[in-house]
């Protein structure tokens, strides 16, 4: 029997409960031991019956001197034992369970665990947690601190406790090297898992806590520092010398002056792009922090080598966008090319091409890339996405992802530890925070009152977002009619005076840019829109939004909604309006979001509160699970991370640990 083997091969289970188990996760015997408690009952108080003082919770030993069972009509009934030691007599009742009469008889020993009660001077305990003992068996359920579990229907905690003690007979081996265990007083892997199912004190349960938890972030760290590792010796990329002089001239053209965040990563990426192993960054940057603009830079580089670059953005506006900026950024003579559903454009002799998903498609991708950039990395797969790194001849392109995902830095180390992480963690000067209320349902004749008026007066142009009706990540026709409904209404009351349009997933390229490019001409006061301008437009008169059904968002993705505002130096507004009461989970959540302006704040908090599977889905994605381990412990990380690094390296490897990631598919649910 190994750990991998599935659960039903362990003596005991069998194929109904394997299939229970299942609904806990369960289904190797790896996740069996792996299946933590969530809690504890401390019945580790020994005493006799004659010393147990009411309401103390204690366990007791004694014979079963009687043992009846009574039945009182519709299917209930009571068991009454009188159990007895050298000190005294209790009297212990239970409830609707006349089976336990086959195994608790007269004459055994039985061992107690629960709260003493009295009935005149009689001692007594309802419902305790019980067990018989047997020479040279120790007892599981009573006598000590217990654990108890996540339970499903029909796996109590005493069988899962029972079945956990026969799988912890497996060999576990140990996996970590004795080096790291001393030094970060680690518990042995055996010991951990045997305490924190079988505690003998307090002390225990930490101790093993911490110990798993530092496995949980440090396994998908050294994975991927091995990925990493591996793909740097075997991988060679063409290396992008660039020219200072051009690069500083091509600096100072710039309308802006850069953020010493931008000018800290425009280095570190032209100094990884001038290695021959393929750069591989992953630019974390919240929503208008100014990540095109380091694109632009590595692509401008890559030109000067006479290589090509691939730009792929997850949507056709943002293609589009991405297409008119490069050209207005980079000198006339770098040939910009665009490929999404309904656009080519000079995409036959492009320097670099701009695309949606589309490029995926292109029968004959340019040759020579040298630079691969994603934008909005989480929103392509994969797969799509090392569709797009393929090798020309020997060499591979640098790759440079990016994503305003607001994500703590301690996640972004934990899970995507094969790549290279920068972090653009500095807003343009000029940027006034948005101003954002959560607003009740009675003050919205005030708010569109107030808006009309900054129309009017201050020539604001806004933004009106309908959420996603169904529970979907992409925008259904449900959707879309709300939104019509919507728009057709407030065009024709609230903003009747007003140039009103409409924007959402069905409406065709071609009329969506034009709209797009008469808001950004201020040809439009009000764009009504599904959440289709979530990602990356770029409309600096903007400055109000109105976000409908708030509560649909995650806090995230109303950050990345409200990036679409607050563009440039005025004040910018976002309303929110959501069905919610005073005092209510949802209320608080979104109550949030006027008091922080931060991506990564927010992501933390939204972290802390709905945990990473919510937040990522981490189930879907084959994501590694951290059942003790908080994403938010930044020292662990940290720590965790430091020892990946380390072992990870060539010839530091220990054997064992080489056979536990092997196996480690067992830990894991798998990416379907
Ligand atoms: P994001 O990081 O969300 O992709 P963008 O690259 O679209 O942000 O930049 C947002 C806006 O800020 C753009 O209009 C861009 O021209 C402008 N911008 C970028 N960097 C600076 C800067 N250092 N100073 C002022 N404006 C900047
Ligand atoms: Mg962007």
């Amino acid at each position: 029997m190994k750990l991998s083997d599935p659960v039903s091969k362990l003596p005991g289970v069998g194929e109904t409960y394997a299939k229970r188990l299942a609904k806990l996760k369960i289904t190797s015997i790896y996740q069996l031991l792996h299946h933590y408690p969530d809690h504890y009952q401390d019945f580790s108080q020994i005493t006799k019956i004659g010393l147990a003082k009411p309401q103390e919770t204690v366990t007791v030993q004694g014979k079963i001197i009687s043992i009846t069972n009574r039945y009182r009509g519709r299917g209930k009934s009571l068991q009454k034992a009188t159990v007895a030691d050298e000190t005294g007599q209790i009297l212990v009742t239970w409830f609707n369970q006349p089976f336990l009469l086959n195994s608790l008889q007269e004459g055994k020993t039985i061992s107690l665990s629960g709260p003493i009660e009295t009935f005149g001077s009689l001692k007594t305990m309802t419902n305790p947690s019980f067990e018989l003992v047997f020479p040279d068996r120790p007892t599981i359920h009573t006598g000590q601190i217990v654990a108890i579990y996540p339970e499903t229907r029909g796996v109590s905690s005493k069988w899962l406790r029972s079945r956990i003690r026969v799988a912890l007979k497996l060999p576990l081996e140990e996996f970590l090297p004795q080096e790291l265990l001393v030094k970060e007083n680690l518990l042995p892997y055996h010991k951990a898992l045997k305490k924190i199912h079988f505690p003998q004190k307090r002390a225990d349960i930490l101790a093993a806590q911490n110990r798993l938890a530092f496995d949980e972030l440090f396994l998908p760290q050294i994975k991927a520092q091995i990925k990493k590792q591996s793909w740097q010796k075997q991988r060679l990329a063409p290396a992008i010398t660039s020219r200072k002089e051009e690069i500083k001239k091509f600096i100072a053209k710039l309308p802006f002056k850069l953020t010493q965040a931008q000018e800290r990563i425009i280095q570190k990426t032209l100094r990884a792009m001038a290695k021959k192993t393929p750069m591989n960054q992953l630019l974390c940057g919240d929503v208008g922090s100014g990540k095109t603009i380091i694109a632009i830079m590595a692509a401008f580089a890559a030109w000067q080598n006479q290589l090509k670059t691939l730009v792929m953005a997850p949507t056709e506006i943002l293609a589009k966008q991405h297409y008119d900026t490069f050209q207005k950024f980079l000198p006339s003579e770098v040939g910009v090319g665009l490929q999404t559903g309904a656009y080519k454009k000079n995409q036959a002799q492009a320097d670099i091409l701009i695309g949606t998903h589309a490029l995926l498609f292109k029968k004959k991708l340019p040759e020579s890339v040298g630079l691969v950039v994603i934008d909005e990395q989480h929103r392509f797969g994969v797969r799509q996405r090392s569709a797009l790194i393929k090798a020309n001849g020997s060499f591979f392109p640098h790759v440079l992802t990016m994503t305003a995902t607001p994500i703590p830095r301690s996640v972004a180390l934990v899970l995507h530890g094969n790549l290279d992480l920068s972090f653009l963690d500095q807003l343009p000067q000029n940027r006034k925070p948005v101003k954002t209320w959560l607003v009740p349902e009675k003050k919205r004749l005030s708010a569109y009152a107030w808006i009309k008026n900054q129309i009017k007066k201050a020539e604001a142009q806004v933004f009106i977002i309908y959420p996603l009706i169904e529970e979907s990540e992409h925008e259904t026709m449900k959707d879309i009619k709300a939104a019509v409904a919507e728009y057709e209404k407030l065009k024709k009351t609230v903003f009747a005076d007003f140039r009103v349009a409409l924007i959402h997933g069905r409406v065709k390229a071609d009329k969506k840019n034009r709209i797009i490019k008469d808001f950004s001409q201020k040809k439009i006061d009000i764009l009504v829109a599904t959440s289709v301008v979530e990602v990356g437009l770029d409309i600096p008169g903007a400055t109000i939004m109105v976000i409908e059904g708030a509560n649909r968002f995650g806090l995230a993705q109303i950050h990345q909604l409200r990036g679409r505002i607050g563009r440039n130096d005025r004040q910018s507004y976002c309303f929110l309006f959501a069905p919610t009461r005073p005092g209510s989970k949802s209320y608080r959540r979104l109550k949030i979001l006027e008091k922080t302006n931060l991506g990564f704040k927010l992501a933390q908090l939204d972290l802390e509160e709905r945990g990473p599977g919510e937040i990522f889905g981490t189930a879907q994605h084959g994501f590694p699970e951290f059942k003790l381990a908080k994403l938010t412990d930044y020292r662990l990380v940290e720590k965790t991370r430091t020892w990946a690094k380390q072992l990870a390296k060539e010839g530091n490897l220990p054997n064992s640990l080489k056979k536990r990631l092997e196996e480690d598919k067992i830990g894991q649910i798998e990416p379907n």
